[in-house]
């Protein structure tokens, strides 16, 4: 794609991973955990992306970040196909590109203080490698992610589970990206500072120009912070459209059920939505179908 409002073009993406080889070391099954998926993210904004656990989420993270080798298909990031270019090409994409992950306790190093966790990625992109200029500037950085100065010491045992993910997220912006996969980034947080982090997190976005994938399994959680959202089913997009748009006129049958599974505080309303079940076994192969522009920018795939 030749339009420079695009940052990331995904097209027909498939990832297979082998679940068993034969005896003779062949490959018997396969699991196509991402199974040709193809959006665009435009550069500045929020593509959601949501889904069930398992539907193949983190898979397109992982493999938009090169984490993983894909199947099939292309990925281009500022429109370079990312899966051409070596390590050393890599590496100014290494920078460009940063994740923020689900669990900020299992991705900070515990032997490590706040000033060295930011550091980090400065010391691999080698910036700020001058000590006063380096503490100056994660202090700068802990502000902005609502912490302190005088958190420049302290281990990451010592915070909260939402201050942690504040110092991951300090730690990803640390080395101005322009494009940040964020895999499931309020879904281990207490509903209380949800609201917060996403808060920050479109700030930052204002603030740095960043681009953001952002993946939650629960629509309710993608709301408020997407531009646009895509809708993964077994590892297939089965409707993206405009946030609202999905939201006041979902078509596709899983979308409606999952939108179905937001929390309703009113009983009556829960009650009359548990009435509702779609069947995804018997739905089949339809939903392997390829989207459809039922009206501009809302795509869906074919269903009953
Ligand atoms: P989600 O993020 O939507 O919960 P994932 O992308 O993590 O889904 O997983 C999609 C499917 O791929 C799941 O069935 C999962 O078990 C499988 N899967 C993910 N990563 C691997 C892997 N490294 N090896 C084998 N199977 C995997
Ligand atoms: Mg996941």
């Amino acid at each position: 794609m030749s339009d420079h409002n695009i940052l990331v073009d995904v097209r027909n993406l498939k990832k297979h991973f082998s679940k068993g080889t034969d005896i003779w070391g062949r490959s018997t099954e396969v699991l196509k955990a991402v199974d040709g998926v193809s959006f665009q993210i435009r550069k500045g904004e929020t593509f959601g992306l949501v889904g069930e656990s398992g539907s193949g989420k983190s898979t397109v993270g992982r493999c938009l970040i090169r984490l993983y080798d894909y199947t099939e298909g292309e990925v281009y990031f500022d429109g370079h196909d990312l899966s051409k270019l070596g390590d050393k090409q890599l590496k100014p994409f290494r920078r460009r590109i940063q994740t923020i992950f689900q669990d900020p306790y299992s991705s900070l190093n515990p032997g490590m203080n706040v000033l060295d966790l930011i550091g980090e990625p400065m010391n691999i992109h080698g910036l700020y490698m001058k000590e006063e200029e380096r503490k100056e500037v994660v202090s700068a950085l802990l502000e902005k992610v609502g912490l302190k100065r005088e958190h420049l010491y302290r281990y990451p045992h010592e915070f909260s589970g939402g201050q942690r993910q504040r110092i991951s997220i300090a730690r990803a912006v640390s080395v101005r990206p322009d494009f940040v996969v964020c895999d499931e980034p309020i879904s281990a947080l207490d509903v209380s500072v949800q609201a917060q982090v996403v808060n920050m997190l479109e700030d930052l976005q204002a603030e740095f120009g960043l681009t953001y994938l952002f993946i939650a399994h629960d629509l309710s959680m993608v709301r408020h912070i997407s531009d646009r959202i895509g809708v993964m089913h077994g590892g297939r997009l089965v409707e993206v459209a405009d946030s609202d748009e999905l939201y006041d006129n979902p078509l596709h049958p899983y979308t409606k059920a999952l939108l179905s599974a937001i929390p309703i505080p009113d009983p009556k309303a829960a009650r009359e939505r548990s009435a509702f079940k779609y069947d995804f076994e018997a739905s089949g192969d339809k939903q392997h179908a390829e989207l459809r522009e039922v009206s501009p920018g809302h795509f869906v795939a074919d269903h009953e």
